[in-house]
Order: structure tokens, then sequence, then C-alpha cells
């Protein structure tokens, strides 16, 4: 039995050392040599902190100073974590239990250690491979976001920007990192970035910021920021972390909700009122008669009858406002809009005077629409008015026509648009064009900018009117300086027996690889142009005017497959910007695309150089397609 004891003590896979009441090692095994280093004669007697690492011996002594005087070991099983001290002072990590041993009356303990060197490697190994995991998750899950994530230091400065990033502001990762966010600030708001880096830095952290943010090619969009610190360990803020969010689609959705709603309220102001007026004009009008019908026949009633004509004058006006208010009687008839500009082309052409030019360009396959002929009559005359009016030294007007499909991506200015075909009608002027902020309030009854008794305001709201509660559209392109042009939408009549005009069948092959320079100074049109091309697969190359877009295309060595340009533009114009790159670049072909109607921009001499020409507002699949056929015609 006894040599079995030996035996065991010696093969036993754990170190054992019995240690008397002082702390002194009384018996070590063989794993206990190999462990710590240490021959076993060298241990024999000596104190049994040398097994501990200097830094926790203190600590040991008191342990076993309690003990003693208790004179009783608490029984422990493995999993006292500690740290064993080898001969050499390297350190490892090791379990231990401890049970106590009563020998002639002295308590000695007796201590296993177990070596868990190899355990902690494999845990260890375990939870990094499963943070490396966790990591390559999140940055898989930052990578595809669709919000652009990006983290900063506190001083603003980027240190991660996820394609995201790269999509909604235009700058690389390569490029951003290790700039300042202020990059990205619109000059009206030079201080903000200070100001959220200082609520950072106490740790605020930022909640759904409406901002606005400049991107790489200098066109603002509006973004939603959430911004939350980064700590580290012990607690301080080093960083942040934001989530953008472009929100210029709903900007836009609101403004229009905010625009119909408006227009709606005046509507219904304006037709209540227009509505008693016209309860007591009616009684004017029909007492008036009967005074009149009292007096003799001879009587000239000079006074009743100026009553009755101004009474005439007034009625006019809440005619026109009952029009504007959408509540007047219609008698939608099925026409043609082309008989219409026909008909109306002496009347129209007196109107106007000598010095403006009434000119045709009208499509003979044009659809049938449903509506009052006499309305429509009315909006061509006051179109032509205000184009007369816009020309003071003269020049002409084109009245245009045409059949369009429209589809859900185009968005009138107050109202979604219900997709099908419409008839167009557009009316452009060369004359004084107008500001944005004119052209905003242009439908609203009683806004004009001529002088008093020149102008009423009541024309374009008639007309705005007329078309909606026709089930139209309107829209306007201007550009001061340039002219004006109003175009307006009629859904085309289907007879109830046969079927509609099916939408333009879906182009077999719209996509391509090719580079495109799209140069247009209207940020949300660009905006628009690259995302439909981008997602067909084009690369694609910005430029906000004609200047950048030289430069662009100096510096851009690979080929420039197609220019893709507006007409109008601050500074250099498309067609001398399409004239340039024909120089320098020979391959590259050009389309033009303007708001003014085809056959407005041909007259004007707007294109020196023939080329492709789309007309806005066009849909992201109209581009797509025109550009294919421009490239597919070389
Ligand atoms: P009015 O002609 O009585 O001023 P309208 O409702 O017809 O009222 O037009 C409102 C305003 O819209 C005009 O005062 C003018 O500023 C602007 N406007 C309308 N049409 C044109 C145009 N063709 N060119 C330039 N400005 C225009
Ligand atoms: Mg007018």
């Amino acid at each position: 039995m006894e040599r079995f004891a030996a035996v065991l003590l010696e093969a036993a896979p754990d170190a054992i050392v019995l240690v008397d009441g002082a702390g002194v090692i009384r018996l070590v095994n063989r794993r206990t040599e190999q462990l710590f280093g240490y021959r076993r004669e060298e241990l024999l007697g000596q104190p049994v902190e040398v097994l501990v690492p200097e830094r926790l011996r203190d600590a040991h002594v008191e342990h076993r100073a309690d003990f003693a005087r208790a004179r009783r070991v608490r029984e422990m099983g493995m999993g006292l974590d500690l740290c064993g001290r080898r001969q050499d002072g390297s350190e490892f990590p090791v379990e231990i239990g401890l049970s106590p041993v009563e020998e002639d009356g002295e308590l000695l303990v007796l201590t296993i250690v177990r070596d868990v060197s190899e355990r902690r490697e494999l845990e260890r190994a375990r939870r990094d491979a499963r943070e490396a995991l966790i990591w390559a998750h999140l940055a898989k899950i930052v990578d595809s976001s669709q919000d652009a994530i990006f983290s900063k230091d506190l001083d603003g400065v980027v240190l991660t920007w996820n394609p995201a990033a790269e999509a909604l502001y235009g700058y690389p990762a390569a490029e951003m990192v290790g700039r300042s966010v202020e990059l990205l600030l619109p000059d009206d708001r030079p201080t903000e970035v200070r100001e959220i880096l200082e609520r950072l830095r106490r740790g605020e952290p930022i909640d759904r910021l409406e901002t606005r943010r400049r991107t790489r090619t200098g066109h603002e969009i509006d973004v939603e920021l959430t911004i939350s610190p980064i700590r580290d360990e012990a607690g301080e803020v080093i960083g942040a972390s934001t989530i953008a969010r472009d929100v210029s689609a709903r900007k836009a959705v609101e403004a229009r909700r905010l625009q119909a709603q408006k227009m709606e309220t005046l509507g219904r102001l304006t037709g209540g009122v227009a509505h008693d007026v016209n309860n007591m004009l009616t009684a004017i009008v029909g007492f008036g008669e009967f005074a009149l019908d009292a007096l003799p026949h001879e009587d000239p009633a000079p006074h009743i009858r100026s009553i009755l004509r101004v009474t005439d004058g007034a009625a006019e006006l809440t005619r026109r406002l009952l029009a504007f208010s959408r509540q007047q009687v219609l008698t939608p008839q099925r026409i043609n809009l082309n008989e219409i500009v026909e008909s109306s082309m002496l009347m129209l052409q007196r109107v106007v005077g000598r010095h403006v030019r009434v000119e045709k360009a009208l499509d003979p396959t044009l659809d049938h629409v449903l509506a009052d002929p006499i309305q429509v009559e009315q909006v061509l005359l006051n179109l032509l008015v205000n184009a007369r009016d816009a020309m003071p030294g003269g020049g002409s007007v084109i009245v245009e026509t045409g059949n369009a499909f429209l589809d859900g991506s185009y968005a009138s200015f107050d109202a979604a648009v219900e997709p099908g075909w419409y008839a167009m009608l557009a009316v452009s002027d060369q004359g004084v064009g107008m500001e944005p902020e004119t052209r905003a309030r242009i439908f609203d009854p009683f806004f004009t900018t001529k002088e008093v008794g020149r102008g009423t305001g009541l024309g374009l709201a008639t007309v705005y009117g007329i078309v909606r509660q026709s089930g139209g559209h309107i829209w306007c392109y201007s550009e001061p300086g340039e002219g004006t042009v109003f175009k307006l939408y009629l859904p085309v009549a289907v007879d109830r027996c046969e079927p509609g005009q099916p939408p333009p069948a879906p182009l077999e092959d719209v996509r391509g690889w090719e580079t495109i320079l799209v140069v247009e100074d209207d940020p949300t049109v660009r905006d628009l142009m690259r995302r439909a091309l981008e997602s067909a697969g084009y690369r694609v190359l910005e430029a906000s005017d004609g200047c950048e877009a030289v430069d662009i295309a100096r510096a851009h060595a690979e080929p420039l497959h197609l220019l893709v340009t507006d007409v109008i533009m601050p500074g250099l114009r498309g067609p001398d910007l399409a004239a340039w790159v024909g120089e320098a670049r020979p391959e590259t072909r050009t389309m033009f695309v303007s708001g003014f109607a085809g056959q407005t921009v041909a007259h004007h001499g707007l294109l020196a150089r023939a080329g492709r020409f789309l007309a806005k507002p066009f849909t992201p699949s109209a581009l797509c397609a025109t550009v294919r056929q421009v490239l597919d015609e070389a």
C-alpha cells in the first residue's frame, strides 16, 4: 500500500505540494519539478511562496497566515485561479485545490497545482475566433448598409467610411479617411461640425439631426444624421459614429404635400368667396334688370347700365376664381388639342399683337383628350398673354403638341402622377424668364410681378385649376433671361370599348457599361440622371456646369463615350461645351437634355451641332433608352 502511494504520487499528472503550518514545503512530486523547473531538493524546506510570482507573494503569505490562525483549511476543489512561477521567473496559469492533512497533530496543507496553460490557450483561441467572426459580420453589415456609416475622432477626422457613405457624399473611402468631416459642410453652416463635436465631447448623442451636406460634386443634399459617441474601455469619449441618411426624396414629397395643401386651402377659400359673391352678383344683375324694365323704354338710364357693366366684370373675376378652385362647370368633350390650337390661332395672334409671332409645332399623331374646349382655349390664351408680356421687345412663341407617357417617376410640383399616356401641350417663349423664387409662386391666385393694373395674378391660377380639374398636370421650366416653357399634360381619352394604348414596350436592353459625362446645373435633376444611369450599369462622371465638365473631360484619361449635357447653364452652355468636346475628344458622342421643347431649342438656334435631344421632364427609363440609342448609333 505504502509503495503504491509513492507510485501514485510520482505518476500524478498534477503537481502535488505538501506545505506545513509555517508555509514550508515538505514534499513535492515529480510533476512539481517538471512544472516549476526546480529540482526536488531545491524546493524542500523552502517557503511555498517561491512557486508564486513575486507580485502575489504578500497576499499569499497573508492568506496562509489566516489559515494557520484558524488552524483550519477550507477544503477546496480545483478551481482557484492563480499564477505559478517557474524557476526562470516565467509565469503560467494554474488551478489550485487545497485539502487539510493532519499528521501527528500538525496541520499540513496538501496543494494540488494543475497547469492550465493549454486550456487557457484553447479558450482564448476560441474567443478570438468568435470575436473575429463578429467583427467580420459587423463589417459586412456596415459595408452592405443602405445608410452611410462612418466614424471620426474628436477632431472630426474620418476613421472609417462605408460604401454607402461613398455613394452618398461622392468621396471614395481612400480620399475621405484622414480628412475632416468639415469638408462636407455647406457654406451657410460653417460651425456645425464644431458644435456637434462639442456635444460629443460631453458624451451627448445626437439623434436624427436634419441638416444639409455638400457632396464631392458640390451639390447640397438633405441628410438626417444620428451620431453616437464612441468610448474607450475607461469610458472616455474618443470619437463618434455617424449614420447618415439621404432624406432629399422625403423632403421633396413633403414639399409637394405642403404645396398641394396650400393649393387646396387657397382653392377652398377663393371658391367659397367666389360662390357667395356670385350669388350677390346674380341678385345685383337681376334687380338691375328689373329696374331697367320699370323705366320707360327710351330712358338711357346711364347709372343702371354702368352698374350692369361693372357687374359683368365682377362676374368674369369670380369665374376665374371658380376655375382656380376647380369648381367651375366643365363640359368635357373628346377633343384634339391640335384642332383647338388651329382654330384659335387667329384669335391668339391678334391678342399677342404684331411684334410677337405665334408658331405651331403640332404632332399629327396626337391622341384625343377629354376636356372642355372653351377652357383649353382659355388656357392657351392665358399662356400666350403671359408669353407676350415676357417679351416686351417681341419674339416668337411656340405652341407644341405631342404624346407622352408619364410614369410614377414623373412628379409634378404638387401631385403624384397616374402612370399612363398624356397629350402634351407646350407653350414656350424667349422672354425674360423667372427666378426660382418667382416660379415657386406663379400658380398662387393674385400672385403677379406686373405693375398694378396690368397683372391680376389670376391667369396661371386659372390655368392650374382647369388642368387639374381635367385630370392633368402642369409643369413649368424657366431660365432667367432665356425664356419659359409651360407643359400641360392631359390624360388621353380612352373609349370604353377599345383598350387604351399600351405603355411603351420596355426596351430590350437599355443597360450599358460605357462612361458618360453628365452635365447639368440643377442638382436634383443631375442626381436623378446619375442614379438612373448608374443603376443601368453605366459609369457616370458628373459636372454642374460647362467649365467643370471641361476640367473633368481633360483629366479623364480613359475613354469617354458620351456627353449628356443640359442646354442652358450658367457659364459655358451645352452646345458650346459639345463643340469643345467634339474637338478635344472626337470619339465622344453628344446628347442634349433641356426643359425647352425640342422645337424651341432648335428654333432658338441653341444646338449648333447636331446631337440627340431629350426633353425634360423625362423618366429614368426614357433617359436610359435614349442614351442606349445614341451609343448604338455608332
Ligand atoms: P399675371 O399675368 O396677371 O401677372 P399670371 O398668373 O398669369 O398673372 O402670372 C403670374 C406671374 O407669373 C406673372 O406676374 C409673371 O411674373 C410670371 N409669369 C407667368 N408667365 C410667365 C412667362 N411666360 N415668362 C415669365 N414670367 C411669367
Ligand atoms: Mg397672366
